[in-house]
């Protein structure tokens, strides 16, 4: 820990952004980056520049706990054409929430399970 607050120093990091990255990733979360995969803008065919990354913590059965980046992509030419988001990202949890599709669909199941089992037993 000593070692990491001085290599962050070295790198020229506040004490405040060590802190923040300490609490925020202190369960030592894999970091995973998902850029967006589309490589030319689809209403034009103009290059992509990256626009921002977005971070959240996600839960998804096929991952475990995450921290994931997405790494959005804008049209270099237009920036009022659509921004474009990781489809891999999107495929493994729905927008703005932190659990996966299989969670979810985990979830669904045993509901199911445990809703017709209560059936029966009535
Ligand atoms: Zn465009």
């Amino acid at each position: 820990m000593r070692l990491f607050h001085e290599q962050a120093h070295l790198a020229g990091w506040q004490t405040t952004e060590i802190m923040r990255a300490t609490v925020k990733n202190g369960n030592h979360l894999p970091h995973v980056d998902f850029i967006a995969e589309v490589k030319q803008c689809q209403r034009c065919g103009g290059n992509l520049r990256v626009q921002k990354s977005k971070k959240r913590i996600v839960y998804t059965i096929e991952t475990g706990t995450i921290q994931a980046r997405e790494i959005r992509k804008v049209c270099s030419m237009d920036s009022s054409h659509s921004v474009e988001t990781s489809e891999t990202l999107s495929q493994l949890v729905p927008c703005g929430q932190r659990y996966g599709y299989d969670l979810i669909g985990e979830n669904l199941k045993r509901n199911l399970l445990f809703s017709v089992a209560t059936r029966i037993r009535n």
